[in-house]
């Protein structure tokens, strides 16, 4: 049935509205202080608060990474030194605090992610659910922000909002506006960038492309398929054009190269891009090519079982590393040390050590965790997340130009983020 249109008018003042519920609107909204949350709106396009903050950690949600808070500032890409202000002033122990004493106990895993002891986000979503009610904050469901008008001493809002089969078009107007929007990536969650419009059309501001990030990597004539599942510790990464390379663990997958090392660098990848990995790091071709020159020599050794056990490597892969290197394919995996020439030799070093890849393309919005690009920094004073060109206005979580590395470091800004607007707005 089509919805009928329905402006009701309405002109609704609130101090402070906040759109979208996902996890840095959540932190807000819960850290509003006491008395203030009567006066604190925050509409929500859908019909669920927080529905990234559920996938977070496949389900566990990975809050925060527990170390020293100096460590963070390389999670975020070019841009971590950026946040530095805002990411120390509420850092990880206080998400951490702040968590535990809204009754969510937490756990850190030995590599250092923490999350909530039951490993269940409802646990960490209904405790925010919880405070933002506390305060007294208004959550408004299915209300989706189209359009944003700077008043001058504030805002104007409008909101759609679907009430069964009727969409109703309000009107508020508020004296600072929190924007909390996320970016575009599993845009089913309601955070599909459509805001970037109004940001733009309606208030000038200056928008970096967004693109996805923290997914994985398409090459061309991809021969690990085979693979899928299997994974190399700590494997070396060079991307042609940049200056610094990267280290981290690799995955195979059916189509393509994913792991750490690949997804949380892809916000430096695009199509066309060369990668160069090297499965032996940190190795390189000439100290590979000196041991297979010295193993070599009388050896019956199989070349296969010789590299899996030097490099500790999983025989099914070193495997197809043998097979594509050598001229022979299939039966090469079998070919005994002794047998090699000089110029096998040097194929196998550099096809372990210095193996090159073409870029053909990136995992899109649908398979990508968060978004390069959205609110340009220059747009915002990163200590307290206002606009520089209208005051009252704020940004905080992924709908900023910030993506940080897996292991918390998103839900970490989301909050500092958050708390840092919180802050200004109710001068704590
Ligand atoms: C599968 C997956 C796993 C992840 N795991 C982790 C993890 O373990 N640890 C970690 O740190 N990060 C993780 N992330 C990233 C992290 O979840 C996000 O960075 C974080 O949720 C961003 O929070 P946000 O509040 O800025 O945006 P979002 O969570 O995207 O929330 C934005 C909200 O705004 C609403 N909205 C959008 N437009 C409008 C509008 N016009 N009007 C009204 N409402 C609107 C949306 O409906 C949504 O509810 C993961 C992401 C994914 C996709």
């Amino acid at each position: 049935m089509q919805n009928v249109l329905k402006d009701t008018n309405k002109n609704n003042y609130y101090k402070t509205i906040l759109i979208g519920t996902g996890a840095a609107g959540l932190y807000f909204g819960a850290g509003v202080p006491c008395g203030h949350g009567k006066d604190v709106l925050m509409l929500e396009k859908t019909a669920r608060p927080a529905m990234k903050l559920l996938m977070a950690g496949s389900g566990q949600c990975n809050v925060t990474h527990g170390g020293s808070i100096k460590d963070f500032l390389d999670c975020y890409g070019d841009h971590g030194s950026r946040i530095r202000t805002c990411l120390y002033k509420h850092n990880n122990l206080e998400l951490m605090s702040f968590l535990e004493s809204l009754g969510v106990p937490l756990t850190e895993r030995e590599d250092g992610k923490v999350f909530p002891a039951s490993m269940d986000a409802h646990d960490v979503k209904n405790a925010l659910m919880e405070a933002c009610a506390a305060n007294g904050a208004e959550i408004r469901l299915n209300s989706s922000v189209t359009q944003i008008k700077d008043l001058e001493s504030g805002f104007e809002v409008i909101v759609e909002s679907i009430d069964g089969v009727s969409k109703n078009v309000e009107t508020y107007t508020c004296t600072n506006l929190v924007v909390a929007t996320g970016g575009c990536s599993y845009p089913t969650t309601g955070s599909d960038g459509s805001i970037f419009r109004a940001l733009r059309d309606d208030l000038g501001l200056k928008i970096e492309e967004p693109r996805p990030a923290l997914t994985p990597v398409f090459v061309q004539d991809y021969q690990f398929g085979e693979l899928s599942g299997i994974s190399l510790k700590d494997i070396g990464m060079k991307i042609a054009g940049l200056k610094k390379s990267f280290t981290g663990d690799l995955l195979f997958t059916h189509k393509n190269l994913s792991g750490p090392v690949i997804i949380n660098n892809s916000r430096y990848i695009t199509t066309g891009s060369r990668l160069e990995l090297n499965f032996v790091y940190p190795e390189n071709v000439e100290t590979v090519t000196a041991s297979l020159k010295k193993a070599a020599p009388g050896s019956s050794r199989s070349v296969t079982s010789f590299l899996a056990e030097e490099y500790g490597l999983p025989k099914r892969f070193v495997s197809k590393i043998v097979e594509l290197a050598l001229s022979s394919g299939s039966e090469s995996a079998d070919k005994k040390l002794s047998a090699l020439s000089g110029k096998e030799i040097s194929a196998l070093a550099r096809s372990l050590a210095a193996a090159e890849f073409s870029v053909s393309g990136l995992g899109g919005f649908n398979v990508a965790m968060v978004t390069k690009g959205g609110v340009s920094l220059e747009e915002v004073s990163l200590k307290t997340m206002e606009s520089k060109r209208y005051p009252g206005l704020y940004f905080i979580g992924e709908v900023l130009d910030i993506d940080g590395d897996t292991g918390g470091y998103n839900l970490q800004f989301a909050y500092s983020s958050a708390m840092a607007a919180a802050d200004n707005i109710f001068a704590i």
